[in-house]
């Protein structure tokens, strides 16, 4: 394979924003060169990434749908004391999907197998010191730890299986939360592919990062058996432990970053407080950036970084629901937190997974007699305190 010496940008990191950045750049300006250098032997890694149809805007859906292997008119959402299907399509994207489709448009300008050692302003340095000098860099190695954000987390492990026959579902079950309360908010997720095959995630909205392998697995096991789906074959496996953001200091998160790159991703703190996702951002950051007509290292690093704070800031709200959820609820009853949450009109559910919450839903969202306990509840108001002890946990781990 040949590194290019130069190009107008280098992307370092070919994961879910990195690819989609350098697969929009390449159709929308294909005067612009680029460079996108990933450390695996295809992008994206192994995930499955999902979206609710109403995440993105029209005109990003229909060049996302590309990407899209799986698509689903409705959704369900099942608790101890409701079930509700909710008409909102629901979408995925495989990485070996993301792959296929944005690899061939990069040609030359994909690096596979490629450890990046340094990220600059205008360069990447790869190992045994090769070096791809770039006019702007952009930083999409995925999520990076920082003393700056308070997190909780939502973990899980996923298996793709293949039952002896049919599993019945032709929608998606966003949340069963039915099932006993383990380790924080505890639900399985299902994503029928076939009639007989399904990705399941046990799912966990706790305290601490640690994954527990065994217990994730036979969590999806003991669901498959009381649904009465018997497995015939484990396709494949994936995990994550995604960040729910509690409080931070965007700002001071951003500074950590390499001066004159623009972060992008996870990375730029780019994902949803309350889900941890970051597709709809991912997508809507490929299409800001192919848009500018400045694309040069410092208009770049600026605009993410505006892009971003703007963001965190309107995001206050889901902020402070993350910290009701994870520190107003006892950790058996954070499931009730969701499933009011769930009886809301459609409507308002869509706006609070798009980030587009108003005023209105705000006030019907936390109206009522509250699932956790009020004091508790205005416990959480503010964000200095979880900051505080973000910030000293950290020290205390260094
Ligand atoms: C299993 C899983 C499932 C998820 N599902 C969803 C979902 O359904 N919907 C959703 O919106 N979000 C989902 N997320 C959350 C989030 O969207 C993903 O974490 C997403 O992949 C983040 O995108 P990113 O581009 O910031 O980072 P990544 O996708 O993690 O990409 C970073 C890339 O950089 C590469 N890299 C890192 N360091 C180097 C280096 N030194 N040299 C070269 N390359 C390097 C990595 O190999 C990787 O490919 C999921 C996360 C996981 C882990």
């Amino acid at each position: 394979m040949s590194i290019p010496n130069r190009v107008d940008i280098a992307i370092a990191g070919g994961g879910l924003s990195g690819a989609l950045i350098a697969y929009r750049l390449r159709l929308l300006r294909p005067d612009v060169s680029v460079a996108l250098v990933e450390q695996g032997a295809s992008l994206g890694g192994n995930h499955t990434w999902s979206f609710h149809e109403a995440d993105v805007s029209p005109e990003t859906r229909e060049w996302l749908s590309a990407f899209v292997c799986r698509r689903w008119e409705r959704q369900a959402v099942i608790f101890p004391n409701y079930h509700r299907v909710l008409e909102t399509p629901y979408c995925s994207i495989s990485s070996s999907r993301l792959h296929d489709v944005a690899a061939p448009r990069l040609g030359d300008g994909l690096v596979l197998n490629a450890d990046i050692e340094e990220v600059m302003a205008d360069g990447l340095r790869l190992a045994g010191e090769r070096v791809i000098n770039a006019g702007a860099v952009i930083d999409a190695r995925g999520a990076r730890q920082s003393d700056r954000l308070a997190l909780g987390f939502q973990k899980f492990i996923g298996q793709e299986l293949e039952f002896t026959a049919p599993h019945g579902l032709d929608a998606p079950v966003i949340m069963d939360a039915s099932v006993p309360q383990e380790d924080g908010y505890r639900f399985l997720y299902v994503l029928p592919f076939t009639e007989k095959t399904a990705l399941v995630e046990d799912t966990r909205y706790a305290d601490g990062a640690s994954l527990d392998r065994e217990a994730l697995r036979k969590g999806v096991a003991d669901y498959c058996a009381s649904r009465g789906w018997t497995i015939s074959k484990v396709l494949r496996e994936e995990e994550g432990v995604l960040p729910i953001a509690l409080a931070g200091d965007i700002e001071a998160f951003l500074d950590e970053s390499e001066a004159g790159v623009a972060p992008a991703g996870m990375r730029a703190a780019l994902f949803h407080p309350l889900t941890g996702y970051s597709l709809p951002d991912a997508a809507a950051l490929a299409e800001l950036i192919a848009a500018q007509e400045d694309l040069s290292g410092p208009a770049l690093a600026r605009l993410v970084r505006d892009h971003s704070v703007s963001l965190w800031r309107r995001r206050g709200f889901y902020r402070l629901l993350s910290r009701m959820l994870f520190s107003a609820a006892e950790p058996d009853q954070r499931y009730k937190v969701l499933q009011r949450f769930y009886s809301l009109p459609q409507p308002l559910i869509e706006r609070f997974y798009a980030g587009e919450t108003h005023l209105g839903d705000r006030a019907r969202i936390l109206a009522g007699k509250p699932p956790v306990p009020v004091s508790r509840a205005l416990g959480c108001l503010g964000e200095a305190k979880y900051l505080k002890r973000a910030m000293g946990a950290e020290r205390q781990e260094a």
